[in-house]
């Protein structure tokens, strides 16, 4: 039995870097702010329909939809925000406070065609600040978006960012491109051949060097922007600045969604060949309005963690959690001290392991030393029928003999001394 294509378990010597960027992103986001919600992975199709676009590619090609049992329209969801939108508007999130900042972590679907750092069911962290138009909200999730990637100690990265305008802008420029682009049409790559249609202004996105030359003499986006759009992108990236954030302005950053407007960004590692953009993100103004909740303006961002995770394992040596305690023990029929011994030490919250191979007591201990085990506690007959413990140090071999009725104050003593 294999697993789906695009799918991936993620076994034991992975799931520390999960469980890893779990408590950074918590901690930072807790600090900022910042809640937590999990919205579920089932939506109506309608949903994304609504906000994410029809002629984007995730619509497009990408979804995992289907009729449920019910005949309703349902669809795994394949990002982040628009459940978020959905959530606040079904919740009505808005009314206990003017500014909503979320976050969320969970598997994401889309059907695409697995490579290295893409896959069908992968997963996003992503944040929203929610309610704020000031350009202050941009630059306070970029921060966040830094802040965690440097606390994940990966440091080579770039800030790419643009602005995109406001719906009239970019419509106006969107015809003035066409105009150009159509006279070019059959030079076109395949891809922008059919986007020249239905979404002409992902052309600027386009990898092929062909169409990147015909654009260079092309109209550009940002002479189309009037004076709010160009103050609010200006006023990002001086506090970007004075933040000591490094960015580099990208012209032809246009985000793959359709409900993103002024502020565009993406944050790219080298390497890891075309996937290398590990967090996207923007504004979405009028997102929320158009599902039917108020005027909420907002920004946010979502991270790909197959993509930080494939970094993280070139950079982050995690320690492996040793067992502190091994407890051997031999097959005897009162287990009474056993599970007496097993409370006592999760009481201190020591790492350890009971045996349950059911081999002899020498066995036992070897394999406390195999494993690195610091102590090795041995219960055998005798030590049952006296009421008592050996207890094993396996760095020294020093052995003693502790009864049982002293043994909260002995793992206590453990635990004091392995703090120290
Ligand atoms: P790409 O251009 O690589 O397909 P995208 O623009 O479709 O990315 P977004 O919708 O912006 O991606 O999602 C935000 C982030 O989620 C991406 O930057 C990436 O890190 C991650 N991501 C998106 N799709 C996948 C996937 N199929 N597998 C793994 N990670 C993904
Ligand atoms: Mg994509």
């Amino acid at each position: 039995m294999q697993p789906l294509r695009g799918t991936k378990d993620i076994l034991p010597n992975e799931i520390r870097h999960w469980q890893k960027i779990y408590q950074v992103v918590n901690k930072i986001l807790t600090h900022n702010n910042y809640q937590e919600v999990r919205t579920p992975i089932l939506e109506n199709t309608e949903l994304f329909l609504r906000s994410i676009g029809n002629f984007t590619d995730i619509v497009n090609k990408e979804m995992y939809s289907f009729s449920d049992r019910g005949g309703r329209n349902i669809t795994l969801r394949p990002e982040g925000t628009a459940s978020i939108a959905r959530a606040l508007i079904s919740n009505k999130l808005y009314l206990s406070s003017k500014i909503n900042r979320l976050w969320y972590l969970g598997p994401m679907f889309r059907y695409e065609r697995p490579q290295k750092g893409r896959q069908r069911q992968f997963h996003q962290l992503g944040i929203e600040c929610i309610g704020s138009s000031m350009p202050r909200a941009d630059i306070e999730v970029i921060r966040i978006a830094i802040k965690i990637l440097k606390q994940l100690k990966l440091e080579e990265w770039r800030l790419e960012i643009n602005s995109i305008g406001n719906l009239a802008e970019r419509i106006k420029y969107t015809n003035h491109l066409k105009l150009y682009l159509n006279k070019y049409e059959n030079d076109l790559d395949e891809d922008s051949q059919r986007r020249l249609k239905d979404n002409p202004l992902r052309i600027l996105d386009s990898k092929n060097i062909k169409t990147q030359e015909i654009l260079n003499y092309g109209p550009k986006l940002r002479e189309y922007l009037e004076i709010e759009s160009l103050k609010h992108f200006e006023e990002v990236c001086n506090d970007l600045s004075k933040l000591s954030i490094n960015y580099y302005i990208n012209d032809k950053l246009v985000r793959g969604l359709d409900y993103y407007n002024y502020t565009a960004f993406e944050i790219k590692t080298k390497g890891i060949n075309e996937q290398n953009t590990i967090c996207g993100g923007g504004r979405y103004d009028g997102l929320i309005k158009q599902l039917g909740g108020p005027y909420k303006p907002s920004v946010g961002w979502a991270m790909g963690l197959e993509r930080l995770i494939i970094i993280m394992k070139e950079k982050l040596e995690l320690v492996e959690n040793k067992k502190v305690i091994y407890i051997a023990n031999s097959n005897i029929n009162n287990s009474d001290t056993i599970w007496q011994i097993v409370n006592t030490i999760d009481k201190y919250q020591l790492h350890f392991e009971l045996d349950i191979s059911n081999s002899s007591l020498n066995k036992q201990i070897k394999k406390a030393n195999q494993i690195g085990s610091k102590i090795c506690f041995i219960i055998g007959n005798d030590e049952i029928l006296n009421k008592y413990i050996t207890i094993k140090w396996l760095e020294t071999g020093t052995q003693q003999k502790v009864p049982v009725c002293k043994i909260d104050n002995y793992i206590k003593y453990i635990k004091f001394s392995l703090k120290t």
